[in-house]
């Protein structure tokens, strides 16, 4: 036949290591899962051919009736799984998502609150690097050095100092509850509208194991791939009521900043909604807590600092400052162990944002892949042991090949995909 090994080796092989490289190492990137065959499927389809400029029955191109049931059944599912009475699923990312609501809620040079990409939050809460720190007048916030929590009292004060017409809450990585009722307390005092991006929760909130931001913010926005294990996409959420909102938020995603929708990926998104409304759903979620806890755990009880000394959620912040390591250097010798991880930076950090002093950690991934807190601190016990050796400024070479023959066999007794991907990708 000619498929893609035959018409495309190159490609083909490149697929077929990566589909090898997820199923051998350990996935402990708390940004990363594992999409369900079905999602996958949906996101393979024909659809990909159709443009569909505009929105359900108001499209600017002709044979968009079945696209159309697609679209409308994401947004219907999208508003149900987390109650919101407004959804927008055309965003091709996070990051567009939240560029479309700048857009809608606010205009180039005005003032915006977010929290800062050093101590948690996102490129697109106000980094200098990005729109939304280049086009804006971005003022951050960030953690009590102290807590490792965020300081309320701080971005009240900020808020009072600085009045932004925006305040963002929301992170990439922080690992408690956060009080989303408080910020929109701060929000209107000073008369800003309030986003939250719960891109990293919104797996959880779907679930109930996390608060939900609807009540609370204007506009939500999220990723659909993260702990909520759909395809790579965003999604714009809100339960404001505010029909002129709506509107702008729409007008800002399209025609203001997207073409064509991906009716392939919104066919996908679909199809993890309604993953998400399913009580093994709700299941895996208090999993994911219940392991990120585990591994926490073993991390304080081996000596190592974690920030805000646990965790409430998916992830948590391991810190070296203690042991002198740097995250780039762990992060480096657990991947050559097969663990993978990355460096982060974490409250008071000597290094910079490159070499950092700490590793974000987090069990979605694995927890897809039938861990539970046995495997999960068994786990986390490897990775100290890697630590320890690492802080003692000696060789790591021969405890990470221990480590390495240990992930394999782990990874064998919980396969990903299972054997039939493998060989489809052969
Ligand atoms: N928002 C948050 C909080 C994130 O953590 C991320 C990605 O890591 C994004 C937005 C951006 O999502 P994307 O990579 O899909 O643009």
């Amino acid at each position: 036949a000619n498929n893609l090994t035959t018409a495309d080796p190159q490609i083909a092989a490149a697929i077929a290591d990566e589909v090898a490289r997820q199923e051998a190492h350990i996935e402990l990137i708390a940004s990363e899962n594992y999409a369900s065959p079905q999602v996958m499927e949906a996101q393979g389809s024909q659809l990909t051919n159709k443009y569909a400029e505009g929105y359900p029955g108001k499209r600017y191109y002709g044979g968009c009736e079945h696209v159309d049931v697609v679209e409308r059944l994401a947004i219907e599912r999208a508003c149900a799984l987390f109650g919101a009475d407004y959804a927008n699923v055309q965003p091709h990312s996070g990051a567009q998502a939240n560029a479309a609501a700048f857009m809608a809620l606010v205009s180039p040079g005005d003032t915006v609150l977010g929290m800062s990409l050093a101590h948690g939050g996102h490129l697109t809460h106000g980094a200098a690097p990005n729109f939304s720190g280049k086009y804006y007048h971005a003022v951050q916030y960030g953690l009590n050095p102290e807590t490792g929590e965020i300081d309320y009292d701080e971005v009240e004060r900020l808020a009072q100092e600085h009045k932004p017409k925006l305040i963002i809450a929301g992170f990439s990585a922080y690992s408690r509850v956060i009080n989303w009722r408080r910020f929109r307390d701060i929000a209107d005092a000073v008369g800003a509208w309030l986003m939250v991006d719960m891109a990293h929760v919104a797996g959880l909130v779907a679930a109930g194991h996390y608060p939900s931001p609807l009540p609370h913010a204007h506009v939500v926005t999220t990723t659909t791939h993260k702990t909520l294990r759909g395809p790579r996409g965003g999604l714009i959420l809100s339960a404001s009521g505010d029909e002129a909102l709506y509107k702008k938020l729409n007008g800002a995603v399209f025609p203001r900043q997207q073409g064509g929708p991906l009716m392939h990926v919104i066919a996908a998104k679909a199809v993890a909604f309604r993953e998400a409304m399913s009580q093994d759903f709700v299941r895996y979620q208090a999993q994911v807590i219940d392991n990120a806890k585990a591994m926490a755990g073993v991390f304080v009880e081996r000596g190592f600092d974690v920030v805000s000394g646990g965790t409430d959620d998916h992830l948590f912040l391991v810190s070296l400052i203690k042991q002198g390591v740097t995250g780039k250097d762990a992060d480096a010798a657990l991947g050559r162990a097969h663990i993978t991880v990355n460096k982060n930076a974490v409250p008071n950090d000597p290094q910079s944002p490159f070499v950092t002093s700490g590793l974000r950690i987090g069990t979605p991934a694995v927890t897809t892949r039938g861990f539970g807190q046995a495997e999960c601190e068994t786990l986390a016990g490897w990775i100290c042991d890697i630590l320890d050796v690492l802080a003692q400024g000696a060789d790591t070479a021969e405890i990470e090949a221990e480590v390495r023959g240990k992930v394999a066999e782990l990874c064998t007794r919980h396969p990903v995909y299972g054997q039939a991907a493998t060989e489809a990708a052969d």
